[in-house]
């Protein structure tokens, strides 16, 4: 469904962030993107949705295919009505707004308002919190509230595709468990998910496959049960050093590497 191949993004002209990346999303898949701050996972984000150009961010090489039509560089209100919808990290929602104008919001490229009526029952049907808060004001809702209010404005565009920027980030265990169920009952209802997290057990707990990103390129991808059984994956990811270093996941590896040899 989305097929990103052999992508290249520089920022102000310069900064070359991602080298070469390449990842599938197919119909119907949870497919989980994990790496450290700065690999370059939400700068792959933007240059799919077209959100690259605020940030002074350009493609010079590679393409992105959605649906088998090529969206390279085409602008966020094309693409949203393409299929593909994107929940912000930090869950930008509109703070002075109440939690019913932030949903209406997130329809703004759709014409029909029947199917907008239908979706708006069907956010609040997913979020029942939602529901009893439509007229507060976004700002004043808790952290989780917020998350959900996130999910369900990129739902109301009714896409076939969501993509999510960390969406466990600050929340506390219970609450990254509500978000996961949500993102599995999303996607149970056909909906493909490109998951980007730093919370590796949370995101292979639901994806079918994942992709691990250093420095702008993939090192490493398989099904999600394979990365979240592999040694080198759980000691980057879930386990903390002993000297409260965090290493790189290519570091760890080639250090395992020379463990074994030396053996
Ligand atoms: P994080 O989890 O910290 O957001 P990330 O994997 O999403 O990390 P990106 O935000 O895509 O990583 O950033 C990748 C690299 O690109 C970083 O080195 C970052 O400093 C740089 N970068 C991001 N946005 C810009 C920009 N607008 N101009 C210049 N460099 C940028």
């Amino acid at each position: 469904m989305l097929s990103v191949s052999n992508l290249e993004v520089v920022y102000d002209d310069v900064v070359l962030v991602l080298r070469g990346l390449s990842i599938e999303v197919p119909a119907g898949g949870i497919v989980a993107l994990l790496g450290a701050n700065g690999a370059g996972k939400t700068t792959l984000l933007r240059a799919v949705t077209g959100l690259l150009v605020p940030h002074r961010g350009r493609i010079t090489k590679g393409t992105v295919r959605f649906d088998g039509t090529d969206i390279t560089g085409a602008d966020p209100a094309q693409v949203v009505r393409r299929g593909v919808a994107q929940v912000m990290e930090a869950r930008r929602i509109f703070a002075e707004m109440t939690v019913d104008e932030n949903l209406r919001a997130g329809a703004h490229t759709r014409r029909s308002r029947v199917e907008v009526k239908e979706s708006y029952a069907r956010v609040l049907d997913l979020f029942p919190i939602l529901a009893s808060r439509r007229r507060s004001t976004a700002g004043y809702l808790s952290g989780g509230e917020q998350q959900m209010l996130a999910i369900g404005r990129a739902l109301m565009a009714a896409p076939r595709l969501l993509l999510l920027d960390e969406p466990s980030l600050g929340l506390a265990p219970k609450l990254v468990e509500q978000v996961r169920d949500i993102v599995a009952q999303i996607n149970a209802q056909g909906m493909s998910v490109l998951l980007v997290e730093q919370n590796a057990v949370m995101a292979l707990s639901i994806a079918d496959h994942g992709y691990v990103l250093e420095v702008g390129a993939v090192v490493r991808d398989g099904p999600a049960a394979e990365l979240m059984a592999d040694d080198d994956i759980r000691e980057f990811y879930l386990g903390a050093p002993a000297d409260g270093s965090r290493r790189s996941f290519a570091e760890v590896k080639s250090y395992r590497r020379k463990k074994r040899w030396s053996a």
